[in-house]
């Protein structure tokens, strides 16, 4: 079977616009509020010969921090379980949250590659915002930008290295 790749990450960090670009079609339900994806979603991806599933997770838009929080640890659960490689996805303009913190925790636990991606570095000046994401402990971080399609081929490179 293929391996499996899961992106989990707090609402609004940008996991569907990722999937959606690495797709090549808008197959997730992306909006300007968090957490609008209703479901998990599966695509086929192919990088460099490699072909793999592609998991977008988010469910329906939680209503409370404390909801947030649960549905993250439910999905990153869900991904330990199954993905072959785990995504984590965290927002380089919001910063490091809590959440992040707790999520971090549960991945570091597991014996499974994960990559830690920084989303919305949409220009150099924003680069230097990953290094505080060093502190959650699960290596190095890669900035991308969803949005603007930059560093998906390093962050593609980073994936399929762990099949
Ligand atoms: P999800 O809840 O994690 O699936 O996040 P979405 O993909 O739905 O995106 C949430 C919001 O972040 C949307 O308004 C996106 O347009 C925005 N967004 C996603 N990627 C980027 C990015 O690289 N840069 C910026 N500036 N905004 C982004
Ligand atoms: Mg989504």
């Amino acid at each position: 079977a293929k391996p499996l790749v899961a992106i989990v990450g707090r609402p609004n960090v940008g996991k569907s616009t990722l999937f959606n670009k690495l797709v090549g079609k808008r197959i997730a339900i992306v909006e300007d509020t968090p957490g609008v994806t209703r479901d998990r979603i599966y695509a086929e991806v192919e990088w460099l010969n490699q072909k793999f599933t592609l998991i977008d997770t988010g469910g329906i838009e939680p209503e409370s921090e404390d909801i947030i929080l649960k549905q993250m640890k439910r999905q990153a659960q869900i991904a330990i379980e199954t993905a072959d490689v785990i995504v984590f996805m965290v927002d380089g303009k919001e910063g490091l949250t809590g959440s992040d913190i707790e999520v971090a925790e549960m991945l570091r636990k597991v014996n499974k590659p994960v990559v830690l991606v920084v989303n919305k570095i949409d220009n150099l000046k924003l680069e230097d915002n990953k290094y505080e994401f060093y502190n959650l402990g699960i290596g190095e971080p890669i900035t991308i930008s969803a949005a603007l399609s930059l560093g998906l081929g390093d962050m593609l490179d980073e994936i399929v290295r762990h099949f």
